[in-house]
């Protein structure tokens, strides 16, 4: 599974371990998270994330 970078502050959400603070289990993917479920460091939506690798800087470039 693929880890996810918040843009807004640089939190990555790592599915292996989930958001316990926010009631996401351990094993639970970024797609699966709830679409009202926001950076647990910012508050940022799930729309200010990307992929861990992708590279924020040149979204776009390579897809
Ligand atoms: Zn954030």
């Amino acid at each position: 599974m693929k880890k996810y970078v918040c843009t807004a502050c640089g939190y990555v959400y790592d599915p292996a371990q989930g958001d316990p603070d926010s009631g996401i289990k351990p094993g639970t993917p970024f797609e699966q998270l709830p679409d009202d479920w926001v950076c647990p460091a910012c508050g940022a939506p799930k729309s200010m994330f990307v992929e861990e690798g992708a590279g924020y800087k040149e979204q776009g470039v390579k897809k």
